[in-house]
C-alpha cells in the first residue's frame, strides 16, 4: 500500500510517521508513506502556496494551481484510489471507514491550512473528505497522521500479534474489554479471578460480557446499533 501526503508543513509529520507501528511497518515495506511538500510545485521565488480569501473575512486560502499541479504530476506515476481532503466538515473517520481505506492500494491525503483550500480543489480533484472529529485543527497534518496510524495497524503483519487488531474497540461494534497484566496483586488490588483461571472459553465469555456492559454504559448509541445488528465493519 502507498499513502502520499501533500502538505505545506512536512516538518509536522516527521515524528508521528517514524516510530512505533507506523515506523516499523514502513521499514518492513508493508506501507510506503511519502510526505510531499506542496511548495515543490510552485514557480515563483517565494514559493507561494496561499493567497487572500475573496470576501470580507480575513484569512488565507491555499491556491488551486500548486495543488492541481502536484496531484496531476503524482497521478501520472499511478492513479489514486482516493484523493482525500482532511476537513472538519468531512465524513467522520470511524473504524468501518478506516477498514475500507486499509484495503486500498494507493491513497493521497491533502492537508489544508489557514482557512482551507480553494473550493475548486474540493469540487474537481478530491474524491473523499474526512474529518477526525468535531473540532478545528490548525492544519490537516495531524489528521493525516491519525489516518495513517489507524490504517497501518490494520495491514497484515503491521502488528506483531495479528489477532490483536481484531479485538480492538469498534472492530466488532463493541468497545474493548478491560486489559490487565502482572502482577496479579498490585497495592492490594487484584485482577479479576477469571483471568488467572487459565480457562480460555470462560475468559472469552467474560471478556464479551465486559465489552457488552462497557459499551451499553459508555456508548449507548453504539450499543443500540450493535443490538440491531447494524455493525458494518
Ligand atoms: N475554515 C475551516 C477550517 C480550517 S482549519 C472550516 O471552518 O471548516 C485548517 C485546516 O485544518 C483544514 O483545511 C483541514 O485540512 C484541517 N482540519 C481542521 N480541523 C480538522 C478536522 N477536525 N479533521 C480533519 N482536518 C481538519
Amino acid at each position: 500500500m502507498r499513502i502520499d501526503i501533500l502538505t505545506v508543513l512536512p516538518e509536522l509529520l516527521a515524528g508521528p510517521l517514524d516510530h512505533s507501528i507506523v515506523g516499523r511497518a514502513r521499514k518492513a515495506g508493508l506501507v510506503e508513506v511519502n510526505v510531499i511538500p506542496l511548495r515543490n510545485y510552485t514557480h515563483d521565488r517565494w514559493r507561494t502556496v496561499d493567497d487572500y480569501a475573496y470576501g470580507p473575512d480575513a484569512g488565507m486560502v491555499l491556491k488551486p494551481e500548486p495543488i492541481f499541479e502536484a496531484v496531476e504530476a503524482l497521478q501520472a506515476e499511478g492513479a489514486y484510489d482516493e484523493v482525500i481532503y482532511t476537513s472538519p466538515d468531512g465524513e467522520l473517520l470511524t473504524q468501518p471507514l478506516t477498514n475500507a481505506l486499509s484495503l486500498k492500494g494507493r491513497l493521497l491525503i491533502l492537508c489544508g491550512h489557514y482557512k482551507g483550500v480553494d473550493h475548486r480543489v474540493r469540487e474537481h480533484l478530491v474524491t473523499r473528505e474526512v474529518s477526525i472529529g468535531d473540532y478545528v485543527l490548525s492544519g490537516g497534518e495531524l489528521a493525516a497522521a491519525v489516518m495513517v496510524d489507524a490504517i497501518t495497524r490494520l495491514i497484515p503483519g503491521a502488528i506483531g500479534d495479528e489477532t490483536s487488531a481484531l479485538t480492538d474497540s469498534f472492530q466488532d461494534g463493541l468497545l474493548a474489554p478491560p486489559a490487565y497484566t502482572r502482577p496479579a496483586n498490585f497495592r492490594g488490588w487484584g485482577v479479576p479471578e477469571v483471568l488467572v483461571s487459565g480457562n480460555f472459553p470462560v475468559i472469552a465469555q467474560w471478556q464479551h460480557e465486559q465489552a457488552l456492559e462497557r459499551t451499553k454504559r459508555l456508548r449507548p448509541e453504539l450499543y443500540k446499533r450493535y443490538e440491531r445488528g447494524e455493525c458494518d465493519t
